[in-house]
């Protein structure tokens, strides 16, 4: 297991700190430690001038190989940039979907015109990318999707209606990746496709969801004889399932150490509540921080251990439990923060204040235990996959 990082690699540290201390300041200062989960409504403009100012400096896709534009950096690298990014307040990126996702799944299993058209875009921090996975009755049981496509002859285009939901930022994204059923009467995982569709068009309407906190950063998405051309399909038809598992297999990884920095820095806000509401002179409420702590550090170390011996930017066996440990963690952390605010944390506040912000972490991370794989899910997977326990019965996964 890695603890340390070499010379070399804090040379690189400093180098990344420099650039954000240099660039994330003027108009963007007020982007700092803003539009991350819980905020995505912050700023959507300037944020996404920001990702352009990202990939002016080279900074965005940072992982990707260097044949399609990324830096190719190692996963030590990787690390420290998004530690460096973190640390310095860098606000939530609006490409993460684009440069997380789709990008890396196109640069595995897209076709040379659809690397060509579309990884630039994100690359460059201009075109932005949806989600179109979750719906109704299809979930935690993605399998069940049924939103349909089907290829029209007569006009070359592949044909959409359907409903997905709980869409992020697809008020914000010019295109989505849709998982649909393509072959009529087929269940589960098998006859699915995955598509690549543009959000402006007639045939798709965005209508939002807003939440408990009060952003709308989801939505409903309806697809109404939408159309996409017939070259917008990733792999073949009846592989959608293929591509949509390799796609989830990119979804946490570099950015996880990342992730600690807002963390670490979360935990420094309600510390410093603490001691200037006394809160901290309360003995049940100092365990609690204390504890807090501890959790931040076995995640630290279990992050890098998960990252030891993964140059090939995969995920060892130790990653089954980091979702569940960081996502129950978070939840936790959120109730302390209004513990710790006390008859404060009941009053709502105008100012993006620390108040604010504490509040908006409390209503958020009821959620962290639900996107990216359900507590449960999450228990299913290390009953499964780590400990070889029986697979438990599956609903449409015929
Ligand atoms: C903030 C946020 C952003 C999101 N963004 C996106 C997005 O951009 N794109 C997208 O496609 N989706 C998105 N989602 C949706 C997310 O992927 C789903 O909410 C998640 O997969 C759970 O599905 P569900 O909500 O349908 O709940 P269900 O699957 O219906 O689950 C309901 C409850 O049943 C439990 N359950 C289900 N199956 C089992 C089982 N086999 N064993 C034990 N318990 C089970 C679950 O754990 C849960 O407690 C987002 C969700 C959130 C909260």
């Amino acid at each position: 297991m890695r603890l340390e990082f070499s010379e070399e690699d804090e040379v690189f540290r400093s180098e990344v700190a420099r650039w954000m201390r240099d660039n994330l300041t003027g108009e963007f200062a007020v982007l700092k430690h803003r539009g991350g989960p819980g905020d995505e409504e912050a700023y959507p403009e300037l944020r996404k001038a920001w990702e352009r100012r990202l990939a002016e400096g080279g900074w965005t896709c940072v992982g990707w190989p260097q044949t399609w534009g990324g830096r190719g950096l190692s996963v030590a690298h990787q690390v420290i940039f998004h530690e460096e990014y973190a640390r310095a307040g860098g606000p939530g990126r609006m490409g993460h979907i684009g440069e997380g996702l789709i990008g890396p799944t196109l640069i595995a299993y897209g076709s040379e015109e659809q690397k060509q058209r579309f990884l630039p875009g994100i690359l460059k921090g201009t075109e932005y990318w949806a989600q179109g996975y979750s719906e109704p009755g299809a979930g935690s049981d993605l399998a069940n999707v049924r939103t349909r496509a089907e290829l029209d002859p007569a006009s070359g285009k592949w044909v959409i209606n359907g409903q997905k939901v709980w869409t992020s930022l697809a008020h914000e994204s010019q295109w989505i990746f849709v998982v649909a059923r393509c072959e009529r009467d087929s269940v589960g995982p098998k006859g699915l496709v995955f598509l690549l569709v543009p959000l402006d068009q007639p045939g798709v309407e965005i209508r939002p969801i807003r939440q408990i906190s009060g952003g709308c950063e989801f939505n409903e998405v309806f697809f109404d004889n939408a159309l996409t051309d017939a070259g917008n399909i990733v792999g073949a038809p009846g592989e959608g399932w293929k591509i949509a598992m390799a796609l989830l297999g990119f979804e946490r990884g570099m950015s996880t150490l990342g992730q600690q920095m807002h963390f670490a820095h979360e935990l420094s806000l309600i510390c410093q509540l603490a001691r200037d509401n006394g809160a901290a002179c309360n003995p049940a409420l100092r365990e609690r921080i204390a504890r807090a702590w501890c959790g931040l550090r076995v995640m630290r170390y279990n992050a890098l251990r998960m990252l030891s011996g993964t140059e090939d930017g995969g995920l060892s066996r130790e990653a089954l439990i980091y979702k569940y440990y960081w996502s129950n963690w978070h939840r936790d952390l959120g109730k302390l923060a209004m513990d710790v605010l006390g008859d404060a944390g009941n009053l709502l506040s105008e100012e993006h204040d620390d108040r604010q912000r504490l509040q908006q972490l409390f209503l958020f991370t009821r959620a962290d235990t639900i996107y990216a794989g359900t507590n449960e899910i999450q228990l299913n997977i290390i009953a499964e996959r780590g400990l070889d326990m029986p697979r438990e019965p599956r609903g449409s996964m015929k």
